[in-house]
């Protein structure tokens, strides 16, 4: 399966519509509230408009799932807010983006059945995106319910490395069967092919889960925490995004734990999906929290599933057994 194309596409778009969310986000956001109590800004509308766009021009057969709407923008947003977006996508794009144009690239793709479809998280984070923290521009492709490809262009991503940590941005990314990459998100760094770590004691194990605690079981994640023995000095970082995943595929974190806060709780496919080949491909396993393959075939809402295990792949039966413990 040849998919450099479609790569080197995404890549691009994600770039683009990262750029233009750092952009956003120097200038003061009000959020609009979407149902459902989550954020949304402008910043969502327009990254997933030159998204629709990039896809609408390369792939017009091709299906998308994706979480911002024409119709909420339309609802929500302000006529001020409404033309922000359409001035920040103009200025991304060049040529006088309209309103009209802007809810077509939108909506481009949705409620169409096709062999592939892209899901897209124009903004996965939205709440660190808010709060100056971790956020990414999300973007994978499923054929056949199957996914192929992952691209994360992360602004927060850091390097370890550093002392004290510098904020280096990183897009990472990953074709089936090709491995993962990572190269910085600007400039002309080269790409570097990554690997999960090797990591098998639970104890020295970085983990890493959500910042919002609204969005994992955190008393969950603890008792895990305990049923392994890890103590206070345990590695253990909370962020937002699938920047989780990219920890995990580049060795900088060891498991990424994912517990539903809440049973009637279904994980959205684009939280998941681009991380989902970026840590496989870089030799780790992601399963449900019962150890069952990931289900991408159930349209926007993964049914069936009460949280997510990313991990360095030695790591990983431990852990689902921990959780097992847990449940009882
Ligand atoms: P994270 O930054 O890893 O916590 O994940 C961010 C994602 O959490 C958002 O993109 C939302 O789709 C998702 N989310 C929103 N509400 C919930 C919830 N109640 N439980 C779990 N995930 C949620
Ligand atoms: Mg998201």
């Amino acid at each position: 399966m040849d998919l450099r194309n479609e790569l080197e596409i995404t890549k691009t778009v994600a770039r683009m519509a990262a750029s233009v969310c750092q952009t956003i986000q120097m200038e003061l956001v009000d959020p609009a509230q979407k149902s459902g109590r989550e954020p949304v800004t402008i910043a969502d509308y327009a990254s997933q408009a030159i998204i629709g766009n990039g896809l609408a021009q390369n792939f017009p057969d091709d299906g998308v799932l994706s979480e911002e709407r024409s119709e909420e923008f339309m609802l929500l947003l302000s006529d001020e807010q409404r033309a922000l977006v359409s001035r920040f996508v103009t200025d991304a794009l060049g040529g006088y983006v309209f309103e009209e144009q802007v809810c077509a690239w939108l909506d481009f793709g949705k409620q169409k059945q096709a062999r592939r479809t892209w899901i897209i998280d124009p903004i996965d984070g939205t709440k660190g995106f808010l709060g100056q923290r971790h956020y990414c521009v999300a973007i994978s492709l499923l054929l056949e319910n199957q996914p192929v490809l992952g691209v994360l262009a992360s602004p927060g991503f850091f390097s370890d490395a550093d002392d004290p940590p510098v904020d280096h941005g990183a897009l990472t990314y990953a074709t089936l069967g090709s491995g993962t990459y990572m190269e910085p998100l600007y400039g002309n760094g080269m790409p570097q092919p990554v690997q999960v770590s090797t990591e098998t004691d639970p104890q020295k194990a970085t983990f890493l889960t959500s910042f919002a605690s609204g969005h994992t079981d955190i008393s969950f994640f603890e008792g895990v925490e305990h049923n392994l023995k890890r103590t206070p000095d345990s590695p253990q970082r909370r962020l937002d995004s699938q920047d989780k995943y990219a920890m995990v595929a580049s060795g900088l974190g060891d498991a990424y734990l994912r517990i539903v806060p809440e049973p009637a709780y279904r994980e959205k496919v684009w939280d998941h999906a681009a991380g989902y080949v970026i840590v496989t491909e870089a030799g780790g396993r992601v399963t449900d929290v019962d150890g069952n393959p990931l289900n991408f075939a159930t349209g926007t809402r993964m049914e069936n599933n009460q949280g997510i295990v990313a991990s360095n792949r030695f790591l990983h039966n431990t852990i689902l057994e921990a959780i097992a413990k847990n449940r009882v």
